[in-house]
């Protein structure tokens, strides 16, 4: 028989109650520890008994002495798992230590306190989760630093290497002339050929610098738009002659007249153009140029490369090229600069290829474009 002031005073506690003796034997408890621990009575039960019903935090079984140390000169907190109720318990261990505590006729070995911690285990869960969205949140970031270092880094090869060649076979050429020069060797003709592939040299090297410094302004909103009334094919056909080629042909289906400024017509039609000349299998070209309703419609057909549909979205994005069979110059800002520059004026610009037999580029702007300054 419990003394009938220390049942009182465990019955009145809020938390769950076990009292042991000093060989672990349990003395007394209340109805909170049995609901706790899931057992129906701990009349003649030990600290093994209650032990082996329960886990350590991390699962691991538990030993009655961790349990509850009579011998521990400090008292102790710890968390359990009871696999009975499946609850989370914060223990308390009190050690009576050596001081002599009789309750009845025996000897107290420990005062033991445990109290439920759903709400802590629910809020580490969410601590948890959110750590983990967090975790996952940064390891995406670094995911697109690297990409984002890999792509500057191929950039940096790529323009590199398309800045050097023409520059190296300048280099070649310049050194063959002054001796030729000095020798006498030097005819005119030769000369004249050799002006125009230094100009041809020096376009691409001039249209590569262009395409970066668009790109630069592009991201940095630098780009000012000064439209006035333009006649978009006379500025086609312009962009058309540039390239001294019969290989492509220009039908003006309408005449279309609208506001826009001519530098950005020139920057769409002579990227699509040298890219209908590098992929187009040295086959004909053909632009038209039409409006319908309040959009001008401009199309640049190709028979040669082609694209595969999985690339049609990658070809419009910085930096991104399509390996294909043929060994073309570029370093994949040209479609990323029209499409900037077509829906920075209220366009858009969309593609239809099939591999091997062509593509047409088809850029749709409107006449009238109240935005003029793009951001
Ligand atoms: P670049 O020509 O410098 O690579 P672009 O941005 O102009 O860069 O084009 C990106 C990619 O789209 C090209 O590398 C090429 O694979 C593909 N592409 C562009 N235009 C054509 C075309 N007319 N025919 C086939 N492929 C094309």
């Amino acid at each position: 028989m419990l003394e009938p002031l220390v049942e009182a005073v465990i019955s009145a506690i809020p938390n769950a109650v076990v009292i042991f003796s000093p060989n672990g034997t349990v003395l007394a408890s209340n109805s909170k520890a049995l609901e706790l621990f899931g057992f129906d009575s701990l009349e003649d039960k030990s600290v093994d008994d209650l032990a082996r019903t329960c886990t350590q935090e991390d699962g691991t079984p538990i030993s009655s002495s961790t349990f509850v140390s009579p011998l521990a000169n400090e008292p102790r907190k710890f968390m359990i798992h009871s696999k009975k109720t499946g609850k989370w318990i914060l223990v308390c261990a009190s050690p009576v230590g050596s001081q002599s505590v009789q309750l009845g006729k025996n000897n107290v070995g420990a005062i033991t306190v445990y109290s439920e911690k759903t709400e802590i285990i629910k809020n580490l869960g969410k601590l948890n989760r959110e750590l983990q969205q967090k975790t996952k949140y940064q390891l995406d970031v670094q995911d697109h630093l690297l990409e984002a270092i890999k792509i500057r880094d191929d950039f940096i090869s790529m323009a590199s290497h398309e800045l050097k060649t023409p520059i190296t076979s300048m280099k070649f050429q310049v050194e063959i002339v002054k001796r030729k020069h000095q020798s006498g060797q030097l005819t005119r003709p030769q000369l004249d050929k050799l002006f125009s592939t230094w100009g041809e040299q020096l376009e691409r090297l001039n249209s590569l610098i262009d395409g970066m410094l668009d790109v630069a302004a592009l991201s940095e909103g630098q780009v000012k738009s000064e439209a006035c009334e333009m006649d978009l094919g006379e500025a086609i056909r312009s962009q058309v002659d540039r390239f001294y080629t019969e290989q492509i042909s220009f039908i003006e289906k309408k005449e279309v007249t609208g506001f826009w400024d001519v530098r950005k017509i020139d920057q769409i039609v002579s990227n699509l153009l040298s890219n209908a000349i590098k992929y187009g299998h040295q086959k004909p070209i053909e632009v038209t140029l039409s409006h319908e309703g309040i959009w001008a419609i401009i199309e640049v057909t190709d028979h040669g490369e082609g694209i595969d549909p999985e690339n049609f979205e990658k070809i419009f994005r910085r930096f991104e090229r399509v390996q294909s069979g043929i060994s073309v110059g570029g370093i994949g800002l040209g479609l990323y600069i029209v499409k900037q520059v077509v829906e920075n004026n209220g366009g858009s610009i969309s593609v239809k290829s099939k591999k091997g037999e062509g593509s047409t580029f088809t850029v749709k702007i409107p006449l009238h474009y109240e935005n003029h300054s793009v951001n």
